[in-house]
């Protein structure tokens, strides 16, 4: 009979790291779970707009103790005509999306309290220090299983020197600013102002609030720091200072083979950012980093775990489907007013159904023929759609949006 004494390392101890390690808790066939972090969680720092949209999936208590903050309704989309307006400006359309297992967080303390969790259930934690390549190495060596939960780029992707693979193309800017959120702490504010990407305000309570601004195309602008600064004025928040402003680069979204997410010479998996599955239209990663990592640990649970690559694709093929459609509404219009009739049009749908869900979408657009008809009158609209629904737009393609 098989040995069920197997030992795991997870190297990086973020949401996806601690989700695996969660998982394998109740393994028979793990003795030993190892997670090695290079921060400190007392001080760790995570740049983020801290939104998770499915908290349920973080097996904490809902408390502000543990970091959950702000129980939002949704998030309201507010689509203008572009950047260069005046903060009076009424938005070209908007759209309140629902969010009901949504919350705003404290994502430090998130990650503080659910480490603590599983260390009192076992699970051993090396904190304060990078794995080297020479150290991944060893640990490949020593491991039965490893899984790379070190973001992106990962660890793997560099020790391999594989790294221009699959580098991100967004780029964030946030921090946690103080003010008067109450106008809008049930539906923090995603605005969309004409070009690929969008700044935010998500409330963590009445008086603070996570705000930032990212760029998903090649239109960027020449200064990070004055564009966010611009933004936070047009769009109603207050302007952060310089030195509690995070930059990060977001993951480009489902740009890796799924291949490449299991080394089986090493055994080692990638979960998270560092299998570069952020959402691609969004940037939204949280939760598709838990998932990945629960789904394998619970493959390797179950001695399948070759089935990784195959079931995280098909895990993620609608929302890899949909963020490309999504992002083609405007990339291939360019027209304000066609994205705020879009957006309008989905009002009321969930966070759920436009990330993964796409025959809601499609049925909802469809209801409002005009826009329907405005969105696939175009040839590039029309190859997203025939490229989305043969499963041919991913992998053997070099485009990058
Ligand atoms: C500005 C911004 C805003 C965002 N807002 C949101 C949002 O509101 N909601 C959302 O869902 N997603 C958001 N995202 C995306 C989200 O932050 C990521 O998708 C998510 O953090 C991925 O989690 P992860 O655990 O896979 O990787 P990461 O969070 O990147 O964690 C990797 C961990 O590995 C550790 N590590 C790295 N290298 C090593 C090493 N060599 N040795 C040991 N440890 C190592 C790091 O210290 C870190 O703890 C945002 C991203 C950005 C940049």
């Amino acid at each position: 009979m098989e040995s069920q004494n197997r030992d795991v390392a997870i190297i990086g101890g973020s949401v996806s790291g601690l989700a695996a390690a969660d998982e394998f808790i109740d393994s028979e066939k793990i003795s030993e779970i190892r997670v090695f972090e290079r921060q400190e969680y007392d001080d760790k720092r995570v740049d983020c707009g801290e939104a998770i949209n499915d908290a349920t999936l973080v097996p904490l208590k809902k408390t502000s103790s543990n970091g959950f903050l702000n129980n939002v309704r949704g998030f309201q989309l507010r689509v203008y005509t572009g950047t260069d307006r005046s903060p009076d400006e009424e938005p070209l359309g908007v759209s309140d999306l629902q969010c009901d297992a949504g919350y705003i967080c404290d994502r430090d303390t998130v990650e503080q309290q659910w480490a603590q969790q599983l260390s009192d259930s076992g699970v051993v934690f090396e904190t304060g220090k990078s794995v080297t390549a020479g150290e991944y190495h060893d640990i490949t060596e020593e491991y039965d299983y490893i899984v790379d939960a070190t973001g992106q780029p990962s660890l793997t992707h560099k020790v391999k020197d594989e790294v221009p693979d699959y580098t991100g193309d967004m780029v964030a800017l946030n921090a946690t600013v103080e003010g008067d959120f109450s106008d809008y702490i049930d539906y923090p504010r995603i605005f969309f102002e004409g070009y690929v990407g969008y700044s935010w305000s998500f409330p963590k309570s009445k008086t603070h609030a996570n705000v930032g601004i990212g760029w998903a195309g090649d239109q960027r602008p020449d200064d990070y720091m004055s564009a966010l600064e611009a933004a936070a004025e047009r769009n109603g928040f207050p302007v952060p200072d310089q030195e509690d402003v995070n930059i990060y680069t977001i993951p480009r979204g489902p740009s890796l083979k799924p291949q490449s997410v299991h080394i089986p010479e090493d055994n080692v998996f990638l979960v998270g950012d560092a299998a570069g599955i952020a959402n691609r239209y969004q940037g939204e990663g949280i939760c598709q980093g838990i998932r990945s990592a629960s789904l394998l640990a619970k493959l390797i649970s179950e001695g399948r775990e070759s089935a990784y690559p195959d079931e995280l694709f098909d895990k993620m093929k609608s929302e890899y489907r949909l963020a490309r459609l999504m992002r083609g509404a405007w990339v291939e219009h360019e027209d304000p007013q066609l994205l705020a009739n879009v957006a309008e049009a989905l009002e009321g749908l969930t966070i759920d159904d436009i990330t993964r869900q796409p025959q809601r979408v499609i049925g909802r657009v469809i209801q409002h023929p005009v826009v329907a008809t405005q969105l696939v009158a175009d040839g590039g609209m029309l190859r997203r759609l025939l490229n989305a629904y043969t499963d041919s737009w991913e992998y053997n393609s070099t485009e990058s949006v």
